[in-house]
Formats: structure tokens, C-alpha cells, sequence
């Protein structure tokens, strides 16, 4: 048995499944999760001592590579004078500053812990302003596991093919409505029956939890003009797109201005951190200067600012345009190669993020995602892992390049996959 394997069987007796997050535990692709001991620039190192490229990227925050230096050092440095106060730092104005003056949208903006706390708290802040209760999702949108957005998920919730999940009670879901990602009709037609009582659409601008999907010409404008007119607000989940698909998120990309954003993943710099930010008016009905409660203990603790800024600080200097033609490349070099082996294959790619579908079918939406050959992908996983390369263990995840990866690592990655035999 090798390390990781005994782990995973000890961990398997002490945590639910093994794991702490589902997707890791590799289920779907029929594999023991690999334990990783250490991680630096683009490769991870399990407890067996085994190197790996890696191409998950801990789900996308590491885009500047595992272990930068300087995010690094911010750490060790602020970790040095107290992890946690429970009062105000300079830290978190310092990041509040840099993400109002990153994110066009946001003009004020409240530091949680995760992804998951910013949807929730975006959701009910939405609730709150507008008085209204429901809230328009996209099947196989992924926003976190707070039970409103536990209806046709994506993400974990998407391979597991839980309908929903066990432990949310209908009467909660009842006020989430759903409609297909790039069917603005469908939208449309949710605000035609139902506008009086929708507080908000939530939306991954370019959709990252069913496999990467791009939003069509008109879509996201189209969102924003229909929630305008109904009083409904657009809420962007930006915590995979943003700072990654532009420095400026998918709005800046895209010109689209929403009412509120939520991030997480990139901007905590590898610390668990996420926000929710958006137009002032709004910003300010959260408690204390407003009526909407929210809290968090450790909620803008210095160790997750210092993280987070450290790692603006050095996005802020990258060459987007540079990483997203590379990986462009990489990625056309991979699904040709695919294709070259007789493979169905649609690839999507936007910036440093790409998913290859295996499939003839163009995919825009969860069910096109859904046509995919599981069985092709389990076995391009498989043996790409057994030669040293660490893909998302589901055909419904992003391949997330960084700036650390290099020419040799797209190399040495095109080659495993010419050996693939399928
Ligand atoms: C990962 C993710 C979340 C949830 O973030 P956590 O930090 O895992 O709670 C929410 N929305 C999107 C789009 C995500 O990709």
C-alpha cells in the first residue's frame, strides 16, 4: 500500500468519506485521492514523494503558482505579530481598498470566509433590499452548499448526482428557480410569471462548476436588463472568474456592471476567504450600518488579509493576455491531440482556464455538458495520473493553468497525453 492509500484508509474511519470536500475523494474516476505533502509553483508533491503538474490549482485560487514567494512571506511575516483579533486591522482596509479598486462593481465590500458565505450573505442582502424572496439559479450553477443553492448544482453536487441534496427542506428550495445558463428566454419568462417576487439572479458569468461554459453574445447583458426592469438585482458569483478571467473579473471582460459580486478562492491567496461586495446603496443595508446580519469571527483576520493582498499586489503586475494565449494554445495542442485519437472532444477556454468535454456536441449549458463520455474521461484521468499529471478527478470541473506553469510543463503534459490509449 503506498502512504496516501493508508491515509486515506485511517482518514476513512475518522472523517466522513475521507475527505473534507467530496470531489477529492476521486470517486467518479474510480481512484484513491492522492495525499499531497507540499506544493511549490506549478507542481504538487504527495506523501509518497510522487511529483505531479498540477492543473487544479486547489479548485483556482493558486493562480499565481502553490507557495509563491511573496505570498509567502506576507504570511509568515504577519503570522509572526497574531493570527486573529476580533477587532479592526489596517490589513483589512488595505484589501477592501485593493478590490474596490479592482472590481468595477464594487464599491464597498464585506471580507467573509469562503465562497459559500459570500453567495449566502449576497443572497440574503438581496433578499433584504428588495423585500422579495426568490431567486433565479442556472442548472448546474454551482454557488456554494448554502441550502438555497442546493437545486440542480454542479460541482460535487453535479457528479454525485444528488437531486438536490437530503437535509434541505423543499420549502426552502420552493423560492429558488431555475432556468438553463444562456437561455435568456427562459429567464424572461420566469420574470413574466413570477417578477414580483424575484429578489435577484445569481449567476456565474463564465460558468465554471459544469466543466467551463461561456456565456453567449447578449446573455449577461440580457440578465442585466431584465433584472433592471423587474427590480430584481444581478448578483455575479465571481469566486472562480474573478481576478482570474481579468484582473477585473468577468465584469471588466465582459462590460457588464452588476449589482453585487461575490469572490472567493483567488482573493484569499490560498487562506480561506471570500467577499461579497457591490454598489453602495446596497452595500450599506448590512449590519451595523444597515439592518441585513452578518458576522464572522474570524471574518478579516490579518493572516487571510496579508494572503489576500500579497497576492493582488502581485496579479496586479501579470501579463493576463500572455497566460490566456499560452494556455490557449496548450489547451488546442491537447484537443487535438485528443482528436487525433479518434476521441470526441469540445474544448472550451476562456484566460488561464480551459475543460475538455468528451464530446462532438458544443456545450453551452448543463445538459450539452452532460453528453460527455465518462468513460473516455476516466480513462484519460487515469492514465494521465499515473504519468505525473493531476487533472480534476470529474469531466464537470475547469483545468486551471497559473503563471507559474512553463513551456516545459505544457510540454511534458501534451506528451503524457499523446500516450493516452483509449
Ligand atoms: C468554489 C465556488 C463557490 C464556493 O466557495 P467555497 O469557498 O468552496 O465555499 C461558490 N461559487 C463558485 C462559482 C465556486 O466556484
Amino acid at each position: 500500500m503506498t502512504i496516501s492509500q493508508e491515509l486515506f484508509q485511517k482518514a476513512g474511519t475518522l472523517i466522513p468519506g475521507g475527505v473534507n470536500s467530496p470531489v477529492r475523494a476521486c470517486k467518479s474516476v474510480h481512484c484513491d485521492p492522492l495525499f499531497v505533502a507540499s506544493a511549490s509553483g506549478s507542481k504538487l508533491t504527495t506523501e509518497d514523494g510522487a511529483e505531479f503538474i498540477d492543473y487544479v490549482m486547489s479548485w483556482g485560487p493558486m493562480l499565481l503558482g502553490h507557495n509563491h514567494p511573496e505570498v509567502a512571506a506576507a504570511i509568515a511575516h504577519t503570522a509572526a505579530k497574531g493570527t486573529s483579533f476580533g477587532a479592526p486591522c489596517r490589513l483589512e482596509v488595505e484589501l477592501a481598498q485593493a478590490v474596490v479598486d479592482a472590481v468595477p462593481g464594487i464599491e464597498m465590500v464585506r471580507m467573509v470566509s469562503s465562497g459559500t458565505e459570500a453567495t449566502m450573505s449576497a443572497l440574503r442582502l438581496a433578499r433584504g433590499y428588495t423585500g422579495k424572496n426568490g431567486v433565479i439559479k442556472f442548472h448546474g450553477g454551482y454557488h456554494g452548499h448554502a441550502d438555497a443553492f442546493l437545486a440542480s448544482a454542479g460541482s460535487g453536487v453535479a457528479t454525485q448526482s444528488i437531486p438536490g441534496t437530503p437535509g434541505v427542506p423543499a420549502d426552502v428550495v420552493k423560492h429558488t428557480l431555475l432556468a438553463h445558463y444562456n437561455d435568456l428566454e427562459a429567464v424572461r419568462a420566469l420574470f413574466e410569471q413570477q417578477g414580483d417576487d424575484i429578489a435577484a439572479v445569481i449567476v456565474e458569468p463564465v460558468a465554471g462548476n459544469m466543466g467551463l461554459v461561456l456565456p453567449k453574445p447578449g446573455f449577461l447583458q440580457g440578465l442585466r436588463e431584465l433584472t433592471s426592469k423587474y427590480g430584481a438585482l444581478l448578483i455575479f458569483d465571481e469566486v472562480i472568474t474573478g481576478f482570474r478571467v481579468s484582473f477585473g473579473g468577468a465584469q471588466a471582460a465582459f462590460g457588464i456592471d452588476p449589482d453585487l459580486t461575490c469572490l472567493g478562492k483567488i482573493i484569499g491567496g490560498g487562506l480561506p476567504v471570500g467577499a461579497y461586495g457591490g454598489k453602495r446603496k446596497i452595500m450599506s443595508h448590512i449590519a451595523p450600518s444597515g439592518n441585513v446580519y452578518q458576522a464572522g469571527t474570524l471574518s478579516g483576520n490579518p493572516l487571510a488579509m496579508a494572503a489576500g493582498l500579497a497576492t493582488l499586489k502581485a496579479l496586479a503586475q501579470k501579463d493576463y493576455a500572455a497566460l490566456a494565449a499560452r494556455t490557449d494554445a496548450f489547451s488546442r495542442e491537447l484537443e487535438n491531440i485528443l482528436h487525433g485519437k479518434g476521441v470526441p472532444v469540445t474544448r472550451n477556454h476562456i484566460a488561464s482556464i480551459f475543460t475538455l468535454f468528451f464530446t462532438e456536441t458544443p456545450v453551452v449549458d448543463f445538459p450539452s455538458a452532460q453528453t460527455g463520455d465518462s468513460k473516455a474521461f476516466v480513462s484519460f484521468y487515469q492514465q494521465m495520473r499515473e504519468q505525473g499529471i493531476y487533472l480534476a478527478p470529474s469531466g464537470f470541473e475547469c483545468a486551471f493553468t497559473s503563471f507559474a506553469h512553463s513551456e516545459q510543463d505544457f510540454e511534458r503534459t501534451l506528451d503524457a497525453a499523446r500516450k493516452v490509449r483509449f
